[in-house]
């Protein structure tokens, strides 16, 4: 079930790779009782499962670029349909450009719904380079060599942050000072979503309800 006051958990986290956002996700995620829907993660396991769709993106995910919109946007709509996404659901990853964000928008009205909150998690550049080579050495992902992060990096900067504009225009963003302990993090982004009316039924203390 989802926990809002008007029952809908509708979230994206958005931030640059190494901010933690993969982490944070899956914490908003269980709070909220919604399903968390990391595009990267979906690739990975078709990728490492050797499935049609993995060959097809094996190589553009090893160069840190991104697959194709239409492809990632029609991954991303069935995931969705999918019954436990029907009470909200988190994105992470998606949508990457404003090509995705007017894929998800379209979709969404489709289904009458709308997003609730955009979670930006900021960390500055020095800080997600360092996150991401520890990461590299701890979790020895092909494209969290120092050439793919640096590309990845510039791909999050030239067509990710733009759409944070977009959905600021919207008074969707909520944006959070990612940087600090993982339970400082959590806390900065519960509170800031109980100041908009979005209280999780596990986020502890808040005023949340048990
Ligand atoms: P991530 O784990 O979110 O950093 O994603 C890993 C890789 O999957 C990215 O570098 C892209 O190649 C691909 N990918 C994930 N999400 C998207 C998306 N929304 N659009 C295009 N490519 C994506």
């Amino acid at each position: 079930m989802s926990a809002t006051s008007n029952g809908s958990a509708r979230f994206l986290i958005v931030g640059p790779q190494g901010s933690g956002k993969g982490t944070q996700g899956v914490l908003v995620a269980e709070a909220f009782g919604v399903p968390q829907v990391a595009t990267g993660d979906i690739f990975r396991a078709n990728v490492s499962g050797g499935t049609e769709l993995g060959k097809r993106v094996q190589a553009i995910i090893e160069a840190g670029d991104l697959v194709p919109d239409a492809l990632t946007s029609e991954l991303v709509r069935d995931r969705l349909a999918q019954p436990d996404a029907a009470g909200g659901f988190l994105l992470d990853g998606y949508p990457r450009n404003r090509g995705q964000v007017d894929d998800l928008s379209g979709f969404l009205a489709g289904r009458g719904e709308a997003l609730d909150a955009v979670i930006e998690l900021e960390v500055p550049r020095d800080e997600s380079i360092a996150r991401l080579r520890e990461r590299a050495v701890q979790q020895g992902r092909t494209d969290d060599t120092e050439e793919v992060i640096a590309n990845r990096l510039a791909i999050y900067e030239r067509e990710t942050a733009p759409i944070l504009d977009v959905y600021r225009e919207q008074g969707l963003v909520v944006r959070i000072d990612g940087v600090g302990s993982l339970d400082e993090v959590t806390q900065r982004i519960f509170d800031a979503l109980a100041g908009r009316g979005l209280v999780a039924e596990r986020s502890g203390g808040n005023g949340a309800a048990a």
